[in-house]
């Protein structure tokens, strides 16, 4: 654990004054398959086929063994027969694994904590698990498409928080959107009724964003900016004050909240494609969740994601990135990384100049972009500033 902590302080550390070759952490979508039928999400309409294999994932791990955080995402993972596999391939190949975190929708109780306690044995340091829950029984029902899944979600949680070990902790995860932005009290008040000493800490909480290539959601119903402010600050108040350093990005995240918002702009310079990369479950890599850049496919490059990032022209991609011309988020899941690259001060000259990288060695070729109006930049003035 020592050694692998270290290795993410000094990457987290560096990602502060210039850019590694490969990013240390990745988003990994296993499947777009989902048996909820959410409002805010149109992952479930799609019927993927060809998703990367176990021994492609595997694959993949070998030759980029250096992640220190791993997100593994849906879809619904679970409905993978070989999650387990998938688990024991990013386990076993990943020599500097930290954190490995990943959501569920809690549908599939046995399936879940089965998987979950063989991943609780392993010797990742830290394991985090996000059951998703988005308001009281019938407003989570509604939103998430199916009677009687708050239940269900809620006996996974249940069942999950009594696996014990140092460095595993399950959350619940409520995505704030225009439906249910001032349901946080009543979630908490209905998740107490089942579990008493639930803390409001172990309830996460996300902004609902658009997202063609991932959520597939484009027209999705915006949240209204004062009341998603006002919800958040509420939250804030409800989570108290930690030292424990994932509670004060949390902390962080929703006190930036408040200029996202207002600004539809991303409040710091975000590191994506230098301090994080998604890969969906095709193989093919984008900087993000969000902005659909294709930067090329893993099965065209042998699962090399370094020469992908060459032939990318990746130095272009996170000059672009860092100047603000990408369709902007604030979500948790590419905000954290994005807070602990900036921890420093920097100034705002650095955002226009070229970005060094660790080695030298990659092209100034941009991607084909199929989507040039989600880079086109909001404001051609603005730059995200901290
Ligand atoms: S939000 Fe999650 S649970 Fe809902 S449809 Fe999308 S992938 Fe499925
Ligand atoms: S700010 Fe842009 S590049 Fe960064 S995570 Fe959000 S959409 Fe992606």
């Amino acid at each position: 654990m020592a050694r692998s902590l270290l290795k993410l302080g000094w990457r987290i550390a560096r990602s502060n004054v210039t850019d590694a070759r490969l990013p240390f952490k990745l988003t990994l979508i296993l499947t777009y398959r989902c048996q909820l039928r959410c409002t805010m999400c149109n992952i479930w309409q799609r019927r993927p086929n060809d998703e990367l294999t176990v021994d492609e994932i595997r694959a993949f791990f070998r030759k980029q063994p250096r992640f220190s955080w791993v997100n593994v995402s849906g879809g619904e993972i679970f409905l993978r027969s070989d999650i387990q596999d998938v688990f024991a391939a990013i386990t076993e190949e990943s020599r500097d694994l930290y954190v490995i975190d990943f959501p569920t929708h809690g549908q599939q109780t046995e399936r879940i904590e089965a998987a979950t306690r063989q991943l609780v044995g392993t010797r990742v340091p830290r394991i985090f698990v996000t059951v998703s829950v988005d308001g009281p029984p019938a407003l989570h029902d509604e939103i998430r498409g199916v009677e009687g899944s708050f239940d269900k979600a809620m006996e996974t949680f249940a069942r999950l928080r009594k696996i014990r070990r140092r460095g595993y902790r399950p959350f619940l995860g409520m995505t704030l959107q225009a439906k249910n932005v001032d349901a946080f009290d009543d979630l908490l008040a209905a998740a107490r009724r089942r579990i008493p000493d639930l803390h409001a800490r172990e309830i996460h909480v996300n902004l609902s964003h658009e997202s063609g290539h991932y959520y597939d959601n484009i027209g999705l119903e915006p949240l209204d900016a004062d009341r998603a402010s006002a919800a958040m600050a509420a939250i804030r108040d409800h989570r108290g004050t930690s030292l424990h350093p994932v509670a004060w990005l949390e902390r962080r995240y929703q006190s930036l909240a408040d200029r996202y918002l207002r600004t539809g702009r991303t409040p710091v310079p975000c590191h994506a494609a230098a301090s994080s990369i998604f890969v969906d479950s095709f193989g093919v890599v984008r900087p993000c969740t969000i902005y659909d850049r294709p930067l090329g496919s893993l099965r065209d490059h042998d699962f090399n994601l370094e020469s992908l990032f060459d032939a990318a022209g990746i130095h272009d991609v996170r000059a672009d990135i860092r100047r603000g011309n990408c369709p902007h988020c604030w979500t948790p899941c590419e905000a954290y990384q994005t807070l602990l690259a900036n921890l420093l001060p920097k100034p705002r000259r650095r955002l226009a100049d070229p970005i060094p990288l660790a080695s030298p060695g990659a092209s100034t070729t941009s991607a084909a972009d199929p989507n040039a109006r989600a880079r086109a930049p909001r404001s051609d003035a603005e730059v995200p500033t901290r």
